[in-house]
């Protein structure tokens, strides 16, 4: 149900490219709902006046993507187990007169991984590449699934210590150089990788090419027309399945639905239907 005035947005900058408008529109067709849920772009420098500007027009909910998601965070007044893990936020909710924050990339992520993939995190060793915001956002969520090892390898490898830092405790958890090599003979069940490495061209990868234990999964987070760089590496070195973060987006985008709505839409037809989309280009 659409509550008369209230609205909804995707705020980033750039945002012109962003599904979340068409992800949003899908699960409410797909609930019987409607929802007011737009792209809007933000100044840089500017998301506090922003948000505040948004509110004003009726705003009760966003999502926040890149740069702002360290704004989001400090926008809010209350803010989810699962934001201040990552310091960083990509949900607000204005209720009870204040912004509530949350971050449900991690969430988006486990849930395509188990859900939709069918491969269980629990008792796995797993290899994150990455230590920026994605990864930041998907460490807290991947460790309450008990894998058996995680392992965070990032090109610069201080940031992967200081990620991995809190968590040492009671968790079977190491980082690693890109430059460096994995401890002897290690193989990886889940191999996840969360930089933008990509976006250049670049493989994000250990200097060993030996990594994937029989069976394993290569997630890509990043998603297009075509397998990812990363994805066709892995085919090509022994990955027995391969995805990019397709999946992802959308169930991140389910959890902000039902935060903000209290229903739980429906994904698999929503992914198909992006998937379909992204091959008509
Ligand atoms: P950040 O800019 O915060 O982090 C970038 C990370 O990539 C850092 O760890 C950086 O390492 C590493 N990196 C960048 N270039 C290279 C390279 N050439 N070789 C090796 N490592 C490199 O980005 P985000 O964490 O926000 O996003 C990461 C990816 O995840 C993006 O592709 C984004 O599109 C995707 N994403 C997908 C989502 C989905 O729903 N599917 C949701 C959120 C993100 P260093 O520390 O050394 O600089």
């Amino acid at each position: 149900m659409l509550r008369a005035g209230e609205r909804f947005a995707v705020i980033g900058n750039p945002i012109g490219h962003s599904r979340s408008p068409r992800i949003h529109a899908l699960f409410a067709h797909g609930l019987g709902q409607s929802i007011d849920y737009v792209a809007r772009l933000c100044p840089l420098g500017d998301f506090a006046r922003d948000l505040e500007r948004f509110r004003a027009s009726g705003g009760i909910g966003a999502n926040v993507t890149l740069p702002f998601k360290i704004d989001a965070y400090a926008c809010a007044t209350e803010r989810s187990p699962r934001a201040q893990a990552a310091g960083a936020a990509n949900f607000l909710h204005w209720h009870d007169s204040h912004w509530f924050c949350d971050n449900t990339d991690g969430a988006g992520l486990v849930r395509d991984i188990e859900n939709n993939l069918g491969v269980a995190l629990r008792g796995r060793s797993i290899l994150l590449l990455g230590a920026g915001g994605a990864a930041r956002g998907a460490l807290l969520p991947i460790l309450e699934r008990e894998p058996a090892h995680l392992c965070v390898g990032n090109r610069t490898h201080a940031t992967a210590q200081a990620l991995i830092a809190p968590w040492r405790e009671g968790h079977a958890i190491d980082a690693l150089a890109l430059d460096g090599h994995l401890s002897d003979g290690e193989r990886f069940d889940i191999v996840i990788n969360a930089t933008s490495a990509s976006l250049h061209g670049d493989l994000p990868l250990p200097a060993t090419s030996d990594l994937f234990a029989p069976t394993a999964l290569a997630y890509d987070m990043m998603y297009g027309r075509e397998p990812t760089p990363f994805m066709r590496w892995a085919s090509a070195r022994g990955a027995t399945r391969v995805s990019d973060g397709l999946g992802m987006l959308v169930e991140q985008a389910a959890e902000s639905y039902r935060l903000w709505r209290g229903v739980q839409p429906e994904t698999a037809p929503v992914i198909a239907q992006l998937r379909s989309e992204l091959a008509r280009g």
